[in-house]
């Protein structure tokens, strides 16, 4: 079976690393691997390849940043050729950004087979870019990998027939547990002095929290609250940064003192991050589930979440974006001593092998 594996941006690396991993031990498998080039830089793409061991990409469409539509459709333009010249069995897609509704569109317009790897996730927020990705991917897709049982329920209430939907895991997850060792070992606690500190991480990049200058300066109260307590670490996205010039905020952020703004981090380094953080506050879809596992608090700083089982097995809060509510979460996770969420099932390190074995068949 040969399979186009696509990845684009940050979230998709840690994604597809262990996909390529076990497509490349299976004797039934050829995986060829397309960078779409939606991330690019050293920071939010090349880094990762290298640490996580992901092998050259056959092909780099080398899209870049543009609007959605336009990046859309680049993609679609670009991605078209491949699979017509490679004459895949099928392409794999994951998780929930543009490339992936982009490049799962041309293979089901070629009447090519549709993998959905982190399928049936629900926010059930249209406002979401991500969640009208992941819809739209989900409706097309012919094999549906799900991570939590809500995906499941979420793709049978839309009609998915069950013979589509499998319960695997979190690719995720497999990646974590395969490099926690190594994270182990990074020295970023000692390059930013914070050994025997206690400090929270943060990082936030959705749309709805910091495109609008009302509801990230809500979220900055809270912040300003939160590190006249303790170190705030702050990884933070380019979208975020660039927002914190455009909408007048960065004089506010450079006014606090405990709060360490740090261009982004590498995969090693933030593991080890949020593992020795007190608390991780954050409006990202893949740290609620890594904090679930590396067992760190984690508030989530949105209304909804696609995650819930991260919020069933007592790991995450959702809280918004109201300031008293971000600080109230702070303060009971801070004085709670008996936080001992549980793992989900499934998530142990070997989803990868899951999919390869359902695909090889
Ligand atoms: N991450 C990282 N460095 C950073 C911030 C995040 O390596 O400075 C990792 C994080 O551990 C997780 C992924 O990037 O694996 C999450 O990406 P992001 O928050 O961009 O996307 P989302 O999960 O919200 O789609």
């Amino acid at each position: 079976m040969k399979i186009i594996n696509v990845a684009g941006a940050r979230p998709n690396f840690m994604k597809i690393a262990p996909l390529m991993d076990a497509f490349a031990a299976h004797p039934g498998i050829e995986p060829m691997l397309v960078h779409t080039g939606q991330h690019y830089d050293e920071k939010m793409s090349d880094l990762f390849f290298r640490q996580l061991g992901i092998p050259e990409p056959d092909i780099n469409l080398e899209v870049g940043s543009a609007s959605h539509a336009v990046m859309t459709a680049e993609i679609m333009k670009k991605f078209e050729p491949v699979v017509l010249e490679h004459k895949p069995d099928a392409v794999l897609v994951v998780g929930d950004v543009n490339s992936t509704i982009a490049c799962g569109l041309v293979a089901v317009k070629l009447g090519v087979k549709l993998i959905h790897v982190e399928a049936g996730l629900r926010s059930f927020d249209r406002n979401m870019p991500e969640e009208v990705n992941r819809v739209l991917t989900d409706a097309i897709s012919d094999y549906l990998f799900i991570t939590e049982p809500s995906g499941v329920e979420n793709l049978k209430n839309e009609g998915v027939s069950e013979d589509k939907i499998f319960l695997v895991g979190n690719v995720m997850i497999d990646t974590l547990l395969k490099n926690k060792a190594k994270a182990d070992e990074s020295k970023v606690l000692d390059e930013l002095d914070l050994n025997g500190v206690d400090y929270a991480a943060l990082t936030m990049h959705r749309p709805s929290n910091v495109d609008d200058p009302a509801v990230f300066g809500r979220i900055l109260d809270a912040i300003e609250r939160v590190q006249n307590d303790m170190v705030v670490v702050f990884p933070i996205h380019p979208r975020t940064r660039n927002n914190l010039g455009k909408l007048g905020l960065a004089d506010r952020v450079d006014a606090m003192v405990n709060l360490r703004l740090l261009d982004p981090v590498g995969y090693l380094d933030f593991l080890k991050l949020m593992s020795g953080a007190k608390v991780v506050l954050t409006d990202s879809g893949g740290i609620q589930e890594e904090t679930t596992i590396l067992k760190v608090p984690c508030i989530t700083m949105r209304e909804n979440t696609e995650r819930p089982i991260t919020i069933e097995v007592g790991a995450n809060q959702l809280v918004g974006t109201d300031p008293q509510k971000i600080v109230a979460a702070y303060e009971r996770v801070v004085g709670d001593n008996g936080f001992s969420p549980t793992v989900p099932d499934l998530w142990d390190g070997r989803a990868a092998v899951r999919i390869a074995e359902t695909l090889a068949g």
